[in-house]
């Protein structure tokens, strides 16, 4: 059975793109790269070496001098893959709050953005198949993958999610988080569906039709090249 060799699957933060990505992962023999996972990490390692956020020429000369590593994970607990950062397992340390508060402007760094880059291209070079989630996945950095999907929803219903997602009780402070991150995100760097993304609202979809829905996108895509 043919398959797009690339997925790319863009969208704001808490829009359900991992989520997803795991699910089609999983069901199809993708490995599942979360780009973001990667800015958070270069944030951590940053903090750690108290890399001060300005200082543009040390964060890129840090980046390009970390290993990470992705490891599949079977989705329990809210894991869907594992990351390493020079070895260490940081999986659960790049979703702390400080990180959250520095990683949009490191990743505002362009010298960040273009070794980071480089790496996502290689990894995606170096695998039959890969599913890659982040920003502007299917508009720089592999604008001629095989399948694009842009995922997106309101503030409102991403806040929701995320609660959820996390078991907090109150989603006012989540989205009021959301939003900063997501201005922070667009004041710093231009993020849109690329012009041959399939771009799906999920505001009114449960992540089980939206599943659903990238799984027809795979089946047309296979309708197209002759195999099905
Ligand atoms: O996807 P996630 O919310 O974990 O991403 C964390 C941050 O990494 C984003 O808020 C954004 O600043 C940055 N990012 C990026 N480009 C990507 C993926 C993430 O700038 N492709």
């Amino acid at each position: 059975m043919t398959l797009p060799p690339v997925i790319t699957l863009d969208g704001p933060a808490s829009v359900g793109k991992t989520t997803v990505a795991h699910a089609i992962a999983t069901q199809f023999g993708y490995l599942l790269i979360d780009t973001g996972a990667f800015y958070r990490a270069v944030a951590l390692a940053a903090l750690r070496a108290n890399v001060p956020i300005g200082d543009a020429e040390r964060l890129i000369a840090l980046a390009a001098q970390l290993q990470i590593e992705v490891l599949p994970a079977d989705g329990s607990n809210g894991v869907f893959y594992r990351l390493r950062l020079n070895g260490e397992d940081v999986t659960a340390a790049i979703r702390s709050a400080d990180v959250e508060q520095i990683v949009s402007q490191v990743a505002a760094v362009q010298g960040v953005r273009q070794v980071l880059n480089a790496t996502f291209r290689r990894l995606a070079a170096q695998h039959p198949r890969v599913i890659m989630v982040g920003r502007d996945i299917g508009t720089v950095v592999l604008p001629d993958a095989a399948l694009k999907i842009y995922l997106d929803a309101s503030p409102e219903v991403r806040a929701e999610r995320r609660r959820k997602q996390t078991g907090e009780p109150t989603s006012q402070d989540i989205q009021q988080a959301l939003e900063q991150r997501d201005q922070r995100d667009s004041q710093t760097t231009l993020f849109y569906p690329a012009q041959d993304a399939h771009y799906i609202d999920t505001g009114n979809l449960s992540i089980q039709a939206v599943i659903a829905r990238v799984q027809d996108l795979i089946a047309d895509w296979q309708a197209r090249h002759g195999q099905t």
